[in-house]
């Protein structure tokens, strides 16, 4: 039996988001995905900023998307299982302040994110050159093995990330294998502490055409001992909700994973992948 679980979900409780849980729990029903786990965003060091924040209240807003999954899970029982979950942003920059985020609920699933480095706007909102594009993908790598190495977390999601927008912006084509020593330490990190990998699908969309990480690093912390990825869309919407899921799991079977991973009260559950 095919089982589609799509673990990495915002809703409009995001500032970003665009369709509410009862939306998305809809959707899941008519696209036949199993299982949703909703990561609203929480950036971490964004929290003292209360509603002045641009990312939006990170506690009201993840305080509510939790409340709408747990009221919908009851009323969806059977047709769609909801988890509770939140996109952790930068958990290392202010630990204080990621404190507070894990006190709003007990979680089904942490997803560890680097949205943008210290000091630095989002990745998203950056100018690339040549010159600035080598120190920020060091930054990057860096605060991402520090964050595997020392945050509290499940998965560590889009590893790549910035690399979506220098292709989408510039001609400029880093070579990923400078970074293959760090890269490797990241994913050695995660087998040693038994978090899982993300296989973000939601590159497949973009001009990059690829998972983040693509098949290449998959298959390298396969190679390296990874026993847990788990398989996220990022969707914003409920018409991309599930998109490249089914994808991101043949890439996971073709880099020799025989099950995917779907964490409930933050502990790994596997879901065998079909053939
Ligand atoms: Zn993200
Ligand atoms: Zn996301």
């Amino acid at each position: 039996m095919k089982i589609i679980c799509d673990t990495h979900v915002h809703s409009s409780n995001s500032f970003d988001g665009e369709s509410t849980v009862r939306e998305i729990c809809e959707s899941a029903i008519e696209k036949g995905i199993s299982s949703v786990t909703i990561t609203d965003h929480m950036e971490a060091p964004e929290i003292s900023l209360g509603d002045k924040s641009i990312f939006g209240n990170a506690v009201k807003s993840i305080t509510q998307s939790v409340k709408d999954v747990e009221e919908l899970s009851e009323e969806y029982e059977g047709r769609v299982s909801l988890l509770k979950g939140m996109e952790l942003g930068e958990p290392l920059h202010k630990p204080s302040l990621t404190k507070k985020a894990y006190e709003i609920a007990d979680f089904d699933f942490i997803l560890a994110s680097i949205h943008n480095v210290l000091n630095e706007e989002d990745f998203y909102y950056l100018t690339y050159t040549r010159e600035n594009v080598p120190s920020l993908l060091e930054r990057y790598f860096n605060e991402l093995l520090d964050t595997a190495q020392n945050a509290d977390f499940d998965s560590l999601a889009h590893l790549t990330y910035p690399m979506r927008y220098i292709i989408e912006r510039t001609d400029i084509r880093p070579d990923l294998d400078k970074y293959s020593e760090i890269i490797d330490e990241i994913f050695l990190t995660l087998v040693k502490r038994n978090k899982a990998l993300e296989i973000n699908t939601s590159g497949l969309f973009k001009p990059i055409g690829t998972t983040l990480p693509d098949l290449d690093l998959v298959r390298r912390f396969r190679e390296l001992g990874g026993s847990l990825v788990t398989i996220g869309s990022d969707a914003h919407n409920c018409k991309k909700l599930g998109a490249g899921v089914v994808e991101g799991i043949e890439i996971a079977r073709l880099c020799g994973f025989k099950s995917y991973t779907v964490y409930q009260n933050r502990s790994p559950k596997q879901v065998a992948i079909w053939y």
